[in-house]
């Protein structure tokens, strides 16, 4: 399961933090989800459930953001909010874009109790 994996990095993350901080726990932990970060809610909820406990972050308040993923067409330039990676340009039409972001999973702020 694709969740698992991501949660294992973002406990990586939260346990080095801790670490140099030299805390017990997390109290908060921030993260941003993109829109075509292809995370599903449920199971990234039971991923959590399953890979949290004994944790730094087993009590850890979990906030979440999602964020729209935004692209660029590559004909005419304009940057737009997409929810399909094949979604055309409003302005020109154009399939042809640079996806910007919104295609990740980010660890936007640890609170440490
Ligand atoms: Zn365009």
């Amino acid at each position: 399961m694709h969740e698992l994996s991501l949660i294992e990095g973002i406990l990586g993350i939260a346990n080095e933090l801790a670490e140099t901080h030299h805390a017990a726990s997390i109290e908060s932990i921030e993260l941003e989800i993109g829109t075509l970060a292809n995370v599903e809610g449920e199971a990234f909820d039971f991923a959590w459930k399953a890979a949290t406990p004994a944790t730094v972050l087993a009590n850890a308040e979990r906030i979440i953001h999602h964020i729209p993923a935004t692209a660029r067409c590559l004909i005419c330039n304009q940057e737009f909010e997409i929810a399909q990676y094949f979604d055309e340009c409003p302005n020109c039409g154009s399939f042809r874009k640079e996806i910007l972001n919104g295609t990740g999973v980010k660890v936007k702020r640890i609170t440490l109790t």
